[in-house]
């Protein structure tokens, strides 16, 4: 039977209960385009509309039919869904065809290999490991060369061919083993991350670090190598916090017979890493300043960029990657999400070649990675997305117009309930004003308990039977990523449930959005 039952709860238990207290405990039993069914009491289906579209994964819309049917043949032919360490051609197809994607909305022609992983956050710490190995491995570079310096200066004190200035050192010994010292000091500083404050980037070990919500990342901060978090309002603060934080290591040269101390860069920053317009933090496209910032100080420091396109990439906003529109270029661009078609768990990493570094491939590799099922799957939906000219991210400007025109007459018709719609495509928010000072009580508590975007979410599908969420660290914010086809009376039928809770927000005292 496909009627879920309900046991003890062992799986993710105090989760269900915050669900339950907000109304938003549903079991789905069956899922088609933009929606989703439940069963009713007397069993018969319950369609609920859904614009939180799987966070994101969802741009083709559940079960497909045309991914469907390309994943039962798959199964029928008995493809071979693991074979670890053959020839993958299906991957080497896969990566092929984002090649072209990336380098038609690059206007380049910038080869990148591909890592494929089974999650987004799994292909954001290949791209902070993979920078990261290659970051140590420029740091022995210049150590090594330094450390040549040092021998030769040595010896050419020794011969008397070089002189150390009394105003430098007593003897060679003496300064190069202050060097020494003074470098080893800065060597011990551990890596840093560069991403721009409200970022969302996993829940891994590693990824966390670069999500700013305090809640999910500080538990974790000691496991590993840690972020600054960049302003993204400010301009001038990247460079500021790049010049605060970039110390140099110290090398001997000699010139005219004379024996010099010289800075050398120490590349301390493994890599700059952005959404091109943020999800979780609350649906923050970057301006364009910010983008020309960010490419000019990681050009002059050599810091790689890296473009999280796991929620904002694969069609979302009109064009493959969201990168596109803002000019953004990308040393790694991450993608996951929509590549499984709403059925695999399938992300990859991109990294432009000439930072590409072969003996990654055995430094990092999953039981589940580079699967036929998921890279065969995921080269459907570039077709899918790439038939007609790209009809697909036409579609999904033009769908994200719609819905942001009726996302702005709901603004226009209750200014004092929401402060700001914004977003490009099918990556839209709807901000709530914060309601933490509101004179009626129940308001004021949904408010102040921290989770207000869910209660509104609890009201909107029990009332409405639209299944809208907050993004995850900004919950005031209403997120909206439905599928490509969603049609004019979806649209309206949003448009409903948000008048509707936002004249309970202006006109009542909020009492009907508080747990039933
Ligand atoms: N990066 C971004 C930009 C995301 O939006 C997400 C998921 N919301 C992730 C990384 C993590 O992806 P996953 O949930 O597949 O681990």
């Amino acid at each position: 039977t496909d009627q879920p039952t309900t046991r003890d709860g062992f799986a993710e238990p105090f989760l269900l209960e915050v669900l339950a207290s907000g109304g938003l405990d549903a079991a789905y039993v069956r899922a088609e385009g933009n929606t989703l069914y439940r069963r009713g009491e007397d069993g018969e289906e319950i369609a609920v509309l859904d614009f939180v579209g799987g966070y994101g994964s969802l741009m083709l819309g559940h079960n497909n039919p045309e991914i469907n049917d390309r994943a039962r043949e798959l199964l029928d032919r008995q493809t071979p869904v693991h074979a670890q360490f053959s020839r993958h051609p299906y991957a080497d197809e896969l990566a092929a065809e984002l090649n072209r994607i990336v380098q038609r909305e690059r206007g380049d022609d910038e080869s990148y290999y591909a890592i494929f992983a089974n999650s987004g956050a799994e292909a954001v710490e290949a791209a902070m490991k993979h920078a990261e190995l290659d970051r140590g491995l420029r740091l022995s570079a210049l150590t090594e060369e330094i450390d040549a310096h040092l021998e030769e200066v040595r010896a050419l004190v020794a011969d008397g061919t070089a002189t150390v200035p009394p105003r430098v050192a007593g003897s060679a010994d003496e300064l190069i083993a202050d060097v020494r010292r003074r470098n080893e000091e800065q060597l011990a500083r551990g890596p840093l991350f560069l991403t721009p404050e409200g970022a969302f980037h996993g829940k891994l070990a590693g990824s966390v670090q670069l999500t700013h919500n305090p809640g999910y990342r500080l538990p974790f901060k000691s496991l590993a190598a840690q972020a600054r978090f960049v302003p993204r309002d400010q301009p001038g603060a990247l460079r500021k916090i790049v010049d605060e934080e970039r110390p140099h290591l110290l090398d001997l040269v000699v010139e005219g017979g004379r024996v010099q101390v010289v800075e050398r860069d120490h590349p301390l920053f493994t890599a700059f890493v952005l959404e091109p317009v943020q999800g979780e933090g609350g649906i923050h496209e970057l301006s364009a300043e910010f983008v020309a910032e960010v490419q000019e100080v990681c050009a002059e420091a050599r810091i790689p960029v890296v473009v999280d396109e796991i929620q904002s990439g694969m069609g979302r906003t009109g064009s493959f990657l969201a990168a596109t529109r803002l000019g953004l270029k990308g040393d790694y661009y991450t993608l996951a999400k929509s590549l499984g078609g709403g059925i695999a768990k399938s992300a990859v990493l991109l990294v432009r070649k000439p930072l590409y570094h072969g003996q990654f491939e055995l430094a990092h590799s999953s039981t589940f990675a580079k699967d036929a099922i998921s890279c065969l799957i995921g080269l459907k939906v570039l077709e899918i997305m790439e038939a007609d000219g790209g009809a697909v991210y036409r579609r999904a400007a033009e769908r994200g117009e719609r819905l942001l025109g009726m996302l702005r007459s709901v603004r226009a018709d209750f200014p004092e309930t929401v402060r700001d719609v914004r977003g490009r495509g099918l990556m839209l928010g709807l901000e709530f004003r914060d309601q933490s000072d509101a004179t009626a009580d129940p308001l004021r508590q949904v408010a102040r308990s921290g989770f207000f975007g869910y209660f509104v979410a609890g009201h909107i599908l029990r009332e409405h039977r639209v299944r809208v969420f907050p993004t995850s660290s900004a919950v005031n914010t209403l997120r909206f990523e439905p599928s490509v086809y969603v049609t004019d009376e979806e649209i309206d039928r949003l448009e409903a449930a948000l008048r509707d809770v936002c004249a309970i927000i202006r006109d009542t005292d909020g009492a009907r959005l508080a747990p039933i």
